[in-house]
């Protein structure tokens, strides 16, 4: 039986590994369809834990199988938790003989899926709602094997080995579960903090450089128009000096707004620093791009950014524009371009827009 358990525990630890690299990129279950994948992944760990169960008569097999249910559940609550429980109590029918055992294990599966489920989705102490979750399964699966082979000397002995194992795997798949999720939140969220803004919440300069170094390259071979919009605020030391730098700051955060408001999903919006910002279009024809700075340009003139206890603010930008006209300029001819552009558009008056 200890070899049995150490099987079960090794392929638990598999999975959580590679379950650890699946989601890697995205390890929040908010999205359905991380939900989704988990249910199926942690439906396929339980009907494998539970073609290694050890049998204890002709129709009756025990193993862990509650714990991949309890996975799903505590990463994802009730979808994954039910989907899991589906997959393995299909299995249960389909792979071994039909049995009023296997019938009733059917049963009980699906309505531990349902209630772990629940339970995954309370806000209690995560040790806490583990444990809740592998003593209600562990539970209901005792109860299932009482039914099924009654109260003898073997069933009490069986029990005591049976929630042994569940709480010794419990226990180690809990530490270890939550050290892969922690890393894997850690990963997600220095990755994000290393490309974002920190005043704006917009992308930021090294994101910038990624950016147009991997779109310009792929849009010039393709042939496909890539556009550059480099955005400055007039005069904005004026803003600092009068109002004060907290103001600047959030008449910055407003105009970042703006110009993410004023853009397409589809177009990536960047504060290069200082009072600089930036916009790469891509898929987009002449007439839309000037059309997209004009709509930049004319929101922010119009806008009053209004600080309590100060009378409102006006500022308005001058944007230079450039694009990839023959398809083989470099990162750094394409920001020169913008660079001039938006030179030309301060000198001849700012608040207007340049095209190179
Ligand atoms: P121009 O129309 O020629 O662009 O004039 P300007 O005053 O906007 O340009 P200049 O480059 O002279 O000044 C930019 C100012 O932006 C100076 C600096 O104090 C301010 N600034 C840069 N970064 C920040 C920031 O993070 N917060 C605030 N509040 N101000 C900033
Ligand atoms: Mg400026
Ligand atoms: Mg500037």
């Amino acid at each position: 039986m200890f070899r049995d358990l150490f099987i079960h525990l090794c392929i638990v630890i598999s999975f959580l590994f590679v379950g650890g690299i699946v989601f890697k990129r995205n390890p929040y279950f908010t999205s359905l369809q991380n939900r989704l994948v988990l249910g199926v992944l942690a439906g396929f760990l339980g009907s494998l834990l539970m073609s290694f169960s050890f049998s204890l008569n002709d129709t009756t097999i025990m193993d862990l199988r509650h714990i991949a249910i309890v996975i799903a559940a505590y990463f994802g609550g009730v979808v994954p938790s039910v989907i899991a429980a589906a997959i393995i109590a299909v299995s249960r029918v389909l792979f071994f003989p039909i049995s009023t055992a296997s019938l009733l294990t059917f049963f009980v599966t699906l309505l531990i899926g349902l209630v772990i489920g629940i339970v995954g989705q309370q806000k209690i102490r995560d040790i806490n709602r583990w444990f809740f979750m592998i003593i209600i399964s562990t539970l209901l699966y005792a109860l299932n094997l009482y039914v099924l082979i009654g109260s003898n000397h073997d069933f009490l002995n069986l029990m005591f080995y049976y929630w042994g194992f569940s709480l010794i795997a419990g226990f180690i798949s809990f530490y270890l579960a939550d050290y892969i999720a922690q890393s894997n939140y850690m990963f997600y969220d220095y990755k994000n903090q290393a490309s974002t803004d920190y005043l704006t919440g917009l992308h930021n300069t090294r994101q910038f450089d990624e950016s147009i170094n991997t779109l310009l390259p792929k849009a010039n071979k393709e042939q496909l128009p890539l556009v550059l919009f480099y955005i400055d605020i007039d005069y904005f030391k004026k803003v600092n000096d009068t109002y004060g730098h907290q103001t600047g700051d959030f008449v910055l955060k407003e105009v970042g707004n703006i110009i993410n408001d004023m853009t397409r999903s589809q177009d990536l919006v960047f504060r290069n620093g200082g009072e600089e910002f930036s916009v790469l279009v891509s898929d987009t024809s002449v007439d839309q791009i000037y059309e997209i700075a004009e709509r930049i340009r004319t929101k922010i003139e119009s806008h009053s950014f209004v600080v309590s206890n100060q009378s409102p603010i006006s500022v308005t930008v001058s944007i230079g524009i450039a694009s990839n006209n023959s398809y083989s300029e470099t990162t750094l001819e394409l920001i020169e371009k913008a660079d001039d552009a938006l030179y030309k558009a301060k000198r001849t008056g700012r608040n207007r827009i340049c095209v190179a």
